[in-house]
């Protein structure tokens, strides 16, 4: 019987770049009362709360984070939880949302060394570790696998990055926008799975993996293909969402290994969806342009139709219908 899991929203503030504490922040967090204040700078461009000038706006949030917040802390409040879950048979996600240079694929993806290991190889390292001996069933024996895909949505296109076969994205010879790398990826198509009347993503390759370090290399030979562009708040700016998913099955036998067969009632599956937004972007302040200024265009878009998708949710039946969240 699936559960709908609550959703909690935490806020993390990256340091300042180097040179940075010069700048008078105009945000600071208060830890102890879990909330995120915003002080406006008086712009009043009318975008986002902060603009409205002279008003204070404080965001209350599950937990908030300073910047000397380790990447092992957030993941401990984060992650952990939703790995659980997906242990469990629950569906669960991750979602990082921000401004573009917010610290997004930092706080998913994290930096080169075990320190700065972000929530990706934290939840891949601890699902395996979690697994052994633990499978959902309370089952005499039961068995475990995990496949994992990794797409991203750059524009109206969602894009494969662990297919096999080659797709040439019509961007590619963009000069302002280059994938980290010359291989090409696959796209795929959003089509409705008749098995359960769920949306599927036709194509997408699921890669078996029998332990954390072959996932981790499926990730890493994703996150190289991954559109990168470079902008005034971001010299590395992820420019599509990215969804690295882990799919779990977990069976348990109805009998002791060797003496019956499978229970078909006794398969449970479960995803773990890490997503690292694209960042929303405030154009005067990156100096985007041409190619990047398009993609600026398409990701706040999709940003927008993202918070109807949540507002839907929230809202009393009959407003969240199934059409309400298909038009976004
Ligand atoms: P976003 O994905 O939100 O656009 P990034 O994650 O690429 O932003 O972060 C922008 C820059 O800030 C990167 O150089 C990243 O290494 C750095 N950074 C982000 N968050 C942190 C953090 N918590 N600690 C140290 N450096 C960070
Ligand atoms: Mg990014």
């Amino acid at each position: 019987m699936p559960r709908r899991a609550p959703v909690s929203v935490f806020a993390r503030l990256r340091p300042l770049e180097p040179g940075g504490s010069e700048i008078d922040p105009c945000i600071s967090v208060c830890t102890a009362g879990r909330t995120v204040t915003v002080r406006s700078g008086g712009d009043s461009d009318g975008h986002g709360p902060a603009d409205r000038a002279g008003r204070e706006l404080v965001v209350p949030c599950r937990a908030v984070w300073g910047p000397d917040t380790s990447q092992s802390e957030v993941f401990a409040s984060v992650g952990l939880p939703q790995v659980n879950a997906a242990l469990s048979g629950v569906n669960a996600s991750v979602i990082a949302y921000g401004q573009t240079g917010a610290g997004k694929t930092y706080t998913v993806c994290g930096g080169g060394t075990p320190a700065t290991a972000g929530i990706v190889s934290r939840a891949v390292q601890q699902l395996f570790a979690g697994a052994v001996g633990a499978p959902a069933l309370e089952a005499v024996h039961g068995s475990f696998s995990v496949r994992v895909s990794f797409c991203e949505i750059y524009g109206d296109t969602i894009v494969d990055l662990l297919a096999e076969q080659s797709y040439q994205r019509p961007w590619a010879r963009s000069t302002s926008t280059s994938r980290a790398d010359g291989r090409a990826a696959s796209a795929v198509s959003v089509v409705d799975d008749p098995a359960d009347g769920s949306v599927a993503l036709l194509g997408l390759t699921h890669a078996r993996v029998a332990d954390a370090a072959e996932a981790m290399a499926l990730f890493a030979q994703g996150e190289a293909l991954r559109v990168v562009g470079s902008h005034l708040r971001n010299s590395r700016s992820t420019r599509a969402h990215g969804i690295f998913t882990l799919h779990l099955e977990q069976t348990a036998l109805t009998a002791p290994l060797g003496e019956t067969e499978l229970s078909s009632e006794a398969v449970v599956r479960s995803k773990l969806h890490l997503v690292d937004l694209a960042g929303s972007e405030r154009v005067k302040e990156t100096g985007s342009e041409g190619q990047v200024l398009r993609e600026a265009g398409n990701i706040n878009r999709s940003l927008s139709a993202l918070e109807h998708v949540e507002r839907a949710l929230r809202a009393p039946w009959p407003l969240r219908s199934e059409l309400a969240l298909r038009r976004q």
